[in-house]
């Protein structure tokens, strides 16, 4: 049976079995065996690994234990995209000839960067068009910030790092992927919720020009519009090959009609080179 080229152990994980009482610790039985489950990258170069263990030695595009490249170019896509092809055996069963290399790429980086944890999140679920666990991210920094410790001292160092605030995770740019910004992720996904939560936070987007349903939402949420003097306005985000937000929705198509050219997703003004450039004035209510 092969074993992981970096650690020689056999290519299993062992779970360790759940405790109901954690006090009891004179009532583990003993003769229950410790479950294991599969744990095994297949590279293409034919060395095993577990999946912590590739992680660990990771280098890009060579395989920690024989130095041989492991990549491959994607033939079906134009922006020839590096793939790492594998046959991945762990607890969801054998998956054969799939695609580690985003997953790599996303946790070699959470390694080195480990403070941009919560930003990469924020970029998730942009994607996946959860606007409610946006909401929620966005307002555990603000719990962060204010933590204490047992002595009740304000406790500002944060494992890996001093985390991002809420101003930067919602203008964060995705340096592993195209320096796309939330506002790109959910455009290029179709999420129109996500949209409007992000515009109604970090952009100057005129208050009066939201749907109502957007604000009821947010203050369902509990987030807001704080003050957006002085700061980035998402829309004049760019990606790595210059495109605003509103390019890419119309690259998208149909789902954004009524969007482009509004000055949603991009500030009015900017590609017509109209003169004045008060567009973005902020409209305050009350
Ligand atoms: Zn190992
Ligand atoms: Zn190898």
């Amino acid at each position: 049976m092969a074993l992981c080229a970096h650690c020689q152990k056999p290519l299993t994980i062992t779970i360790e079995p759940e405790s109901d009482d954690e006090d009891a610790d004179d009532d583990v039985p003993m003769d229950s065996e410790p479950d294991t489950l599969p744990d095994d990258v297949h590279l293409p170069c034919g060395d095993h690994f577990h999946w912590e263990c590739l992680l660990e030695a990771y280098e890009y595009s060579k395989c920690p234990a024989c130095n041989r490249s492991i990549v491959a170019s994607s033939s079906s896509s134009s922006s020839a995209e590096e793939q790492i092809i594998v046959d991945l055996n762990n607890e969801g069963g054998l998956q054969q000839g799939i695609d580690i290399a985003p997953i790599l790429k996303e946790e070699s980086y959470l390694r080195a960067y480990p403070e941009e944890r919560k930003c990469r999140a924020f970029l998730e679920f942009c994607s996946e068009g959860d606007h409610r666990a946006i909401a929620e991210l966005l307002k555990s920094c603000g719990e962060e910030m204010a933590a204490e410790d047992e002595d009740g001292e304000i406790v500002t160092e944060q494992v890996g790092g001093p985390s991002k605030s809420a101003d930067e995770i919602l203008r964060y740019q995705d340096p592993i992927g195209d320096m796309a910004s939330g506002l790109h992720a959910a455009v290029a996904n179709g999420h129109r919720e996500v949209a409007w939560l992000l515009l109604l936070l970090a952009s100057e987007y005129p208050e009066l020009d939201f749907p109502a349903l957007v604000f009821q939402e947010a203050g369902a949420l509990g987030v807001m519009r704080e003050d957006q003097a002085g700061k980035v306005d998402i829309r004049t985000l760019k990606d790595a090959h210059g495109r605003t937000a509103e390019d890419v929705a119309r690259s998208v198509g149909v789902i954004w009609n009524g969007w482009v050219g509004t000055g949603r997703l991009a500030l009015l003004g900017t590609v017509s080179g109209s003169s004045g450039g008060s567009g973005g004035a902020v409209t305050v209510r009350g």
